[in-house]
């Protein structure tokens, strides 16, 4: 049987988004108050979630993952910074599998790791992984459930 693939979302899934706006100087802080993902450059500053790369690299190894992730239209930077941040915290797990897009339901698979419905995710024909809800509080609940799948 082919494997099953699966769509993971980055901020607030693979990306700590607030250990960006909390290395941001005190200037930057009031002057994008309320717009943090148009600060240049803030998407390069960010952290990890707990125990994503892990899961991931385990996710790699029995499904075929891909990133599927929404970058400000406001902000170019943040594009070229999400994928550089793909390369230096996943490597070649995800050599050429980033997607940034505003429309996540025009991607086909089974599964999306995502913590919002915005951008398409809510309309996704597989099934909704809703990161941070009940059953799927963090990576280790969310392994827990992917386990299940693989023989
Ligand atoms: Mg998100």
């Amino acid at each position: 049987m082919s494997k099953k693939t699966i769509y993971v979302d980055m901020d607030g899934v693979l990306v700590n988004f607030q250990t960006g706006i909390d290395k941001l100087s005190d200037d930057d802080k009031l002057k994008y108050e309320g717009r943090y993902d148009e600060v240049p450059g803030i998407f390069s500053k960010m952290d990890p979630m707990p125990d994503a790369i892990a899961s991931f690299g385990w996710l790699c190894k029995n499904f075929n993952v891909y990133i599927l992730s929404t970058a400000p239209w406001e902000n170019p930077s943040a594009w070229s910074d999400k994928r550089v941040w793909v390369e230096k915290h996943l490597g070649n797990k995800a050599y050429k599998r980033v997607i940034l897009s505003h429309n996540k339901h025009l991607c086909k698979g089974d599964f999306l790791i995502d913590d919002r419905t915005a951008n398409g995710a809510g309309e996704f024909e597989g099934r909704l992984i809703q990161f941070g809800a009940e059953g799927y509080e963090n990576w280790l609940k969310v392994i827990k459930y992917f386990n299940t799948y693989i023989d």
